[in-house]
């Protein structure tokens, strides 16, 4: 039987079996200091290079008492491959490999569009639909062209999918998704948004997304549903986590 700030611990062997606490009780950092801190994660690092996400997750986590911190904050680290042939693979690697790398608690997200008559395709491929040197426009004129012969909008269904992961060293990770549908357009309109946004028809309201306001758009998008998932499930996640 030992004394320490104020506990009685009961040990043999250097095994502790039991800690008896004063009448009183003691603050809980006394005893976990900054492990338990660390344990119930008072910060998290997107894993991304882009700022407008990372200033999206920052209200959200802020709400709950959260620091944010992202990719551009750890400049040495290396890039993750995307080598996953879903969207849940991808997320997966770069949060848990981030979070190795790093000891910290990491959100990644990984999205794309999937249209119907194309199998699912662009897919995981969405950044990358029109090659190795492919931008948005490119992107764009190789969808219109996949679907030059399919005349029937009502054909042209596609929808958007997001996947959050959030993981930390040595726990199981965190998934949610979420799908946004629509209908590919026969030409771009708008110029709001990015990606296929301009082709992309929300439901059947006529309008596409890059004629919505950012703030339409996050209520109602893939990403926008996802991280209104996560703030569901992350607290008891975060909770569980740490017991
Ligand atoms: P990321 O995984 O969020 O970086 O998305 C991969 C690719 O999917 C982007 O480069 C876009 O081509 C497409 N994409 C994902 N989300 C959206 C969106 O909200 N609007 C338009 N395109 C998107």
């Amino acid at each position: 039987m030992t004394h320490h700030q104020g506990l009685i611990l009961i040990s043999e062997n250097g095994t502790l079996y039991s800690v008896l606490t004063p009448k009183e009780g003691v603050s809980v950092d006394t005893i976990l200091g900054n492990h338990l801190k660390h344990q119930l994660g008072d910060s998290i690092l997107i894993a991304t290079h882009n700022e407008g996400k990372v200033k999206e997750f920052r209200r959200m986590f802020q709400k709950i008492g959260i620091s944010v911190e992202s990719l551009n904050d750890y400049p040495e680290l290396p890039e993750v491959e995307e080598t996953g042939v879903t969207f849940e693979e991808d997320a997966r690697l770069k949060a848990e490999t981030t979070a190795s790398l790093t000891g910290q608690m990491v959100l990644a997200d990984d999205s794309g569009l999937k249209v119907d008559i194309l199998g699912g395709m662009p897919g995981v491929w969405s950044a990358r639909f029109s090659g190795p040197d492919a931008t948005d426009e490119k992107n764009n004129l190789k969808l219109l062209h996949e679907l030059a012969m399919v005349f029937e909008l009502k054909d042209r269904k596609a929808l958007f999918h997001t996947c959050l992961v959030v993981a930390a060293p040595h726990r199981e990770s965190l998934v949610v998704e979420a799908d946004w549908e629509g209908y590919i357009g026969f030409d771009a309109k708008g110029s709001n948004g990015f990606g296929y946004d301009p082709l992309f028809l929300v439901g059947e309201t006529g309008r596409t997304s890059a004629e919505l306001t950012a703030d339409e758009k996050n209520k109602i998008s893939h990403r926008g549903q996802a991280v209104k998932k996560l703030m569901e499930v992350f607290p008891s996640w975060q909770q569980k986590q740490s017991l």
